[in-house]
């Protein structure tokens, strides 16, 4: 394929280490623009003509965008914090855009702004609210949405790092200490019994397709298991859930993959959390376990190729992440090893070169014949697990 993408990288680089490596296996040029030389994307991506060298700056960087965009046929983010005002200047010198569109992504990278317009689109959100980063206002929405009170930054948000919950007014002031100079809002607490998220992947021309639903499990606000397909005795989920996560993408423009996470509650109501316009952590597992994964059909999707089948072609599948405990690697890299002899698993290693309480390192997917047998194969992963069993 004789065209060149180009990515916006940040969020740690690993989805644009995948996104790199799926395009190596089309033959398609990755120039990427990330902070260093030697981040987990670049590392993996040699360039094959000057034309094609990598950027050494930040996914906020004005110029450096404008220098990536002279140098690419598309770009495209594996972050959405990035400058949508400079997208959107350099997205019609592109030959084939910016994906997904600067407007998707302005829309996207304020949470409160998201939610706004999914509500008004029609898509199943729970209560919230605007609230100024002021004791009274926060308590205002305690009193309007109860408590525990859900404080999320509008912008800047990932791996929870941006929420905070209120569970008592005693602790507004800390809230206000701990989110300080962050632009907020706050959610009503859902209290739900699954949280469930869907890839959908949308061509240039609009077609619609969706991964099938997975459960995503928690812990400390950030994703530590993925289980496909989805484990629900009631099997509308799965198909409730495809149709609110389709929905909520055909209001969005721009091609590309999309990472919907929602909430299912005790009576089967299913709100909609949030939207990544990008590949996401719940769907690393799509590399081993579906016909196409995200990362590959995302370079279709933004390069105009035909899209491809987002069906799983394993029984059962689950993608464990491997966070960092503390500053020790070794312990992640003596966990990656042990893995290597647990049947049906693929290792994943993100080459980061500092280790951080919190940080991902790596994941591992796991494929079986059956749910029983994945739960086998699972079991011993999540007794040795960096951090302790999630
Ligand atoms: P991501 O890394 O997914 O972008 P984020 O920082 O944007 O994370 P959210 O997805 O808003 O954070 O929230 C993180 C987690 O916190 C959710 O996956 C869920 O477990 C919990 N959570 C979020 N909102 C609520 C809510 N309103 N009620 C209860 N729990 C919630
Ligand atoms: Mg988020
Ligand atoms: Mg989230």
């Amino acid at each position: 394929m004789d065209k060149t993408v180009g990515i916006l990288g940040g969020s740690g680089g690993q989805l644009g280490r995948m996104l790199a490596a799926s395009a190596s296996l089309l033959n398609i040029d990755v120039v990427i623009l990330d902070v260093g030389n030697h981040g987990p994307a670049k590392q993996i991506v040699a360039p094959r003509r000057p034309e094609t060298s990598h950027i050494d700056g930040s996914f906020a960087d004005a110029t450096k965008i404008r220098e990536l965009a002279a140098k690419v046929d598309v770009l495209t983010v594996e972050i959405e914090h990035v400058d949508a005002h400079v997208l959107e200047e350099v997205e019609s010198s592109l030959p084939l855009g910016v994906h997904p569109r600067p407007s998707t992504i302005r829309t996207i990278q304020d949470k409160y702004i998201q939610k706004k317009h999914l509500q008004q689109a029609g898509s199943p959100v729970s209560e919230f609210l605007a609230v100024e980063s002021s004791a009274k206002s926060i308590r205002e929405a305690a009193a309007m949405l109860g408590v525990p009170l859900m404080l999320k930054s509008r912008t800047l948000a990932y791996d929870g790092r941006g929420n905070f919950v209120v569970r008592d007014l005693g602790q507004v002031e800390e809230a206000l200490t701990v989110l300080k100079d962050r632009p907020l809002y706050a959610e009503k607490w859902v209290p739900f019994v699954q949280e469930i998220a869907v890839m959908v992947v949308r061509s240039a021309n609009g077609a619609i397709a969706s991964y099938p639903a997975v459960e995503t499990i928690h812990k400390d606000n950030l994703c530590h298991l993925v289980f496909a397909p989805l484990r629900n005795r009631d099997p509308s989920v799965q198909e409730r859930a495809r149709s609110v996560a389709e929905a909520a993408v055909k209001t969005f423009q721009g091609a590309g993959v999309f990472g919907v996470e929602m909430f299912l509650l005790e009576d089967g109501t299913i709100y909609l959390n949030e939207i990544a316009p990008r590949p996401h952590n719940s769907g690393h597992y799509t590399i081993e376990a579906c016909e196409t994964s995200q990362y590959e059909n995302h370079l279709r999707a933004i390069l105009g190729l035909p899209l491809g089948s987002t069906a799983l072609k394993v029984p059962a599948t689950a993608m464990l992440n491997i966070i960092g405990a503390s500053s020790n690697h070794q312990e992640i890299t003596s966990f990656a090893q042990s893995a290597l002899s647990a049947p049906g698993t693929s290792v994943h290693l993100y080459g980061k070169s500092e280790c951080r309480k919190g940080r991902k390192m790596g994941h591992i997917t796991i494929v079986a014949p059956s749910h029983a047998e994945l739960l086998n194969r699972l079991r011993p992963l999540l007794e040795q697990v960096p951090g302790g069993n999630p």
